[in-house]
């Protein structure tokens, strides 16, 4: 079963309490089936659109011809990059599908999608090695686990923070939002709708407070509360970029001051409906924010689903979770395999 966010200590609490010990093992085993199976069809659903665009084309690329030549070639070339995977990304699939085809070891539509496969899944556990926590364990002695979410206006931070709030509580832990996006009035208001729906409890003040001196009194709070998970908003626009990261980077110093080692995780928020604008965006997070992994979001809005790979290749970052959707269930844990498969298959 995929798990999103779980403390060692809870898993006692999280199965007896939502899978049910009472329950006999073929139940359970049938279960997690069954959720295995619900994932897996709205993860290919979201994906469609990418897969239909990548699976017609190639197969016309490939109808007609008897051999993979350089005109084949060419037009691969030209379908990869269309997915917005990359130009690096796109070479290094090239190269790979050459050399097998001079080993003969490609021949038909099969073996090339394989070849292709095998490149997408190495670039995608390559960057999975960069990030910090796990999905399934955090340690103990972290308390509370300051989750910082950054990224520009509108890619989908607020959205991510409510979905990620309803998954970590529902699986045992006692969160607290901080919203500390205070340069848009609405954006508290929009925040204060999604701690609502998932009933925890959210720090705000009010618009044009200095946001550091909102995440103070969260994390006081959080402590207070003895809190497990702290998730922080920010905001994607200030005044000017420089204003931005500088307002970043002292909310990270005065987070490591109230709680040793945080943030713990900066989640940096990429559109994949903006692509390779978004990535490029993404950047300047990069050298500020000290970004520990990416939400992907709205993977569901375009066929130009490759981003993903572009992201951890170009980023060297691991996609932890991938937004599907604008409903509170729309997030998931990113599993490599399973979006590659959903690619071409
Ligand atoms: P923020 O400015 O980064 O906080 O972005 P918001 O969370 O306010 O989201 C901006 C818009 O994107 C909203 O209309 C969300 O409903 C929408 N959105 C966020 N995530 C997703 C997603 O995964 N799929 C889709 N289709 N829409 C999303
Ligand atoms: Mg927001």
């Amino acid at each position: 079963m995929a798990f999103f966010w779980r403390r060692n200590k809870d898993q006692d609490k999280f199965s007896t309490s939502v899978l049910g010990l009472d329950k006999s093992i073929e139940e359970l085993q049938a279960q997690e089936a069954a959720v295995e199976r619900e994932i897996g069809v709205r993860f290919n659903k979201a994906i469609e659109k990418t897969r239909h665009s990548i699976n017609n084309r190639l197969d016309s690329v490939f109808e007609n011809r008897k051999k993979i030549d350089e005109a084949f070639l060419d037009e691969l070339e030209e379908l990869l990059i269309s997915t917005d995977i990359g130009v690096a990304t796109t070479m290094q699939i090239l190269e790979a599908v050459r050399r097998g085809v001079s080993r003969q070891e490609i021949n038909d539509l099969d073996a090339l999608k394989k070849a292709m496969k095998n490149e997408l899944l190495g670039i995608l556990h390559t960057s999975e090695n960069k990030g910090v926590a796990s999905e399934t364990e955090v340690s103990d002695a972290i308390k509370p686990y300051v989750l910082m979410v950054v990224g520009v206006n509108g890619v989908g931070k607020t959205t991510t923070i409510g979905k990620l709030a309803q998954r970590i509580k529902t699986e045992g832990n006692d969160v607290l939002i901080c919203a500390a996006d205070t340069f848009r009035a609405a954006a508290s208001d929009q925040l204060e709708i999604w701690a609502d729906r998932a009933g925890v409890p959210i720090v705000q003040q009010k618009q044009g407070t200095d946001p550091a001196a909102v995440l103070f009194d969260a994390l006081k709070s959080a402590k207070a509360r003895n809190a497990d998970v702290l998730i922080v908003d920010t905001a994607g626009r200030l005044h000017n970029k420089a204003n931005l990261m500088a307002e970043l980077e002292k909310m990270k110093r005065i987070a490591g001051r109230e709680v040793e080692g945080a943030p713990h995780e900066t989640l940096l928020v990429i559109d994949a409906v903006t692509g390779q604008n978004g990535l490029e965006q993404a950047r300047q997070f990069l050298k500020t924010a000290n970004v520990t992994g990416i939400v992907l979001t709205k993977l569901d809005g375009t066929a130009k689903g490759g981003i993903a790979v572009a992201i951890s290749k170009e980023l060297n970052l691991p996609i932890r979770y991938i937004g599907v959707g604008e409903q509170v269930n729309d997030l998931m844990v990113f599993d490599a395999e399973q979006y590659v498969n959903g690619l071409f298959n």
